[in-house]
This record gives C-alpha cells, structure tokens and sequence, in this order.
C-alpha cells in the first residue's frame, strides 16, 4: 500500500477517500486489528485513525470486537468491518450473459449467478432478465445485511458516466440506452451506478485484485470483444466525454475483417472470442483435425467455450494451441504500442485473456520484447486478473464502495 500514501494530497476530499479506502483496504485484509496497528499499517498517525475509526463505528461500517493482548505492550480493542451493515450488488451485462454477485459489506460473497443471454433476445428481454435476477439477489442479500447499497452494472459498451446511459454497445447492438433510469424506476431503493465493464473491472482489480499496490494500470479484457480499462494515478481515466480507453477500437488492419462498430480491423477483430473461433475454424476448414471440429459444422461453431478450448489446449491439441498463440500474437503487438503510448506499471489480463493466460503469455512477452521501448518495457509487469471472469462484477462492488466513502452523507470526515 506504500504507493498509494504518495498521492497528491491538495484536495481534502481526496485525502478522505484515500485514507478511508487505505483503511478499509487494512481492515478488509488483516483484521482484527487495532487502532495503532492501524495506524502502523497506514502511515495515518494515531488521532487520524481514531477519528476516522469512530466515524466507522458510528456508521456501523466497522465493529469493536472487545480487547485482546498480544503479550507485548497494553491490551487493545480489535477491530473489524461489519459485514452485516448492508449488502452490495455488483452486475455484468455480457453479450452472452448477465451476472449478478451479492456481497456483504465485509464484502464477503453471499449469493452469486450466471444467466445465459443472447442480443437476439432483444434489449427488452434482456432489461427484464436483468430486473428478474437483481429482485432475487435483493431477497438473497437481505438476510446478510440490513439494507442495498447500491447496485453497480457494468456493459460492453460506452457509457456516458454522468447519466448512466449505455450510449453505444455495439456487440449488443443498443444504442442511447438510459440503463440507470430504467433500473431507478425498478425502485430497488438504493443508488445504481452504471458503467464500461472493463472500467468497472478495473476498478474491482484495483480494489480487490490483482492492482492492489499499482497507480498506472491498464486493464484489457476480452469475451466476445475487447473491452479497456486505464487507471492513471489510481483513477479511471474517461477522457473528454467518458468514453475513453476503447483500446478494442483501435485499427490494427485497415483491411481487416469487419467490425461491430462499424470499422474494419479493429483491434477485437484479432483479440477476442469471436476472433479465436474465426482462427481455429479456418485451421479446421483447411483440414486440420482436433476434437474441437465436433462443435464445427458448416463454417460455424456451436456450443463452443473458451474453456473447452483452453482444455484442448492443455491435453495438448495443436490447433486449440496455435489458435491461442495467434491471439496472443495479436495481443502482443497492441499491448507492446500501449506501453509506448500510456507506460502503465501492470498490465491486467481479464475475461478470456485471464482464462487462457498460460497459452497466451509467451507470445506475448515475444511481441513485446520484440516491439515496446526498453524503458516501457522494463516498467511493466502482466498479469491475469485475480478475480478473472468475475472482475466487472467484483468492481461493481468496488463501485458502490467507493460511492459509500466518497460521497455519502453519512460520513462527514475529513471535515477540515
Ligand atoms: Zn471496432
């Protein structure tokens, strides 16, 4: 956590929030503690620590769980996060599915599920799937705390941040969805926040992943696209109007094979579950044989996971491995021009990429020793995300918790 006590501190509303999730973060992890563990732990001197602790308490966000000894010096009251004080809601509207996670605030998951959906269905009948499985996760989560939260919903698209409106999701085929006031109007009676998954996603790596202890951090994550995530300094960047960091978008191949936004040779034309298919399929059409071309006929796949691939893969299956080694090609070759562009310290892997990192990594590493400049290249490290599939969701959950620290009312610290 050493990095993050560097932060510039001219804003007091950012100080509170640093200090506030640099406690939490403490107490999520290494609890019971105490005050001047604490206050060890965080390089916050002792009376901020306790003013900050007592306003926790007072929320019922933290508890006293009485006093231990710890054989050396005096006996000190340890403390803990309340896992009952609310339950969160963390959701990812996929192309191909929607997740719900319920957590506690501690926040331990306490209910979780994973809903088949196809953009055939229609936006509508996704919407109402969507409002199905958050009533349920509400009964779920009640008996684990005493009120929501919030709900946070991450979508493979752009997200105009200010009004929670899915502005373009071009893998869903929606545009100038007003997500947040569709799901207000549901009246779940708590905040909702709305979202890029790959932002959110982020976000839930940065919070409880795998980016605990890095500020420059880009985050790629693909399914049936490819979705971007940049934290500069701890915070997302969104750009002018929001939308920033569609590193899927980039034009790799002008001639390239089409893509959902309209482009050719996007980047997610080359890194993605569709692009992955498309390469084992061509290997497959040319007559190579795998056990993979039971789920191959007439062109197309049906049926086919990424996980079946991978596990392919591993049983040694030269086509599931060639076909993983050219997404890691491409990926390479863009990742290499984003460390000369953003020189991020980590890179996250996330959604299939993280699924399939063992294959995916060496080819990578190769494009990048290959392209990025030297002083780019020696900054980063590039890891699978922690929470991998169920990143957004996770950050969904870091959403709300920062909305929790940040900008409630019930917490007036820091008033200086
Ligand atoms: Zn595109």
């Amino acid at each position: 956590m050493q990095k993050r006590e560097n932060y510039r501190t001219g804003d007091q509303g950012l100080v509170r929030q640093i200090n506030l999730a640099l406690m939490m973060h403490i107490l999520r992890t290494r609890a019971p503690i105490s005050r001047a563990m604490l206050s060890t732990q965080t390089g916050l001197n002792k009376a901020t620590v306790s003013d900050l602790v007592n306003e926790l308490i007072k929320n019922e966000f933290v508890r006293e769980l009485g006093i231990t000894s710890s054989g050396t010096g005096r006996p000190a009251t340890q403390l803990m996060l309340n896992p009952g004080a609310g339950f969160l809601i963390g959701c990812e509207i996929g192309v191909d599915f929607i997740e719900v996670m319920v957590t506690d605030f501690a926040p331990e998951v306490v209910w979780q599920v994973k809903a088949e959906i196809s953009p055939e269905m229609g936006q509508s009948a996704i919407l109402e799937r969507l409002l199905g499985l958050l009533r349920k996760g509400i009964e779920k989560g009640q008996p684990a705390g005493k009120s929501l939260m919030g709900i946070a919903v991450g979508v493979p698209g752009m997200v105009d941040h200010s009004s929670g409106t899915v502005r373009f999701a071009p893998n869903l085929k929606w545009r100038d969805v007003p997500l947040r006031q569709i799901l207000e109007q549901a009246n779940f009676g708590a905040p909702v926040f709305v979202d890029n998954e790959a932002n959110m996603a982020a976000l839930g790596e940065y919070y409880f992943g795998i980016a605990q202890n890095y500020n420059e951090v880009l985050y790629l994550s693909a399914n049936i696209g490819l979705g971007g995530g940049l934290l500069r300094d701890g915070k997302l960047c969104r750009g002018a109007n929001g939308v920033a960091a569609e590193f899927g978008h980039m034009t790799m191949n002008p001639n390239g094979e089409f893509c959902n936004c309209g482009n050719r040779g996007c980047w997610e034309t080359q890194v993605s579950q569709t692009a992955l298919f498309r390469y084992i399929g061509e290997v497959l059409q040319a007559g190579a044989s795998s056990p993979l071309a039971e789920f191959f006929s007439a062109g197309q796949f049906t049926r086919l996971t990424v996980h079946q691939v991978v596990d392919a893969a591993q049983a040694g299956d030269l086509v599931a491995i060639q076909a993983l080694q050219q997404v890691g090609h491409y990926l390479g070759i863009g990742i290499a021009s984003l460390l000369n562009a953003l020189n991020p310290e980590l890179v996250v892997l996330g959604g299939i990429l993280s699924a399939a990192s063992e294959f995916l990594l060496p080819a990578v590493a190769d494009e990048i020793q290959k392209r990025a400049l030297r002083w780019n290249r020696e900054a980063v490290q590039i890891m699978p995300a922690a929470h991998g599939s169920d990143a957004c969701a996770k950050g969904g959950i870091a959403t709300i918790y920062q909305s929790v620290l940040t900008y409630s009312n019930k917490i007036s610290l820091w008033a200086a």
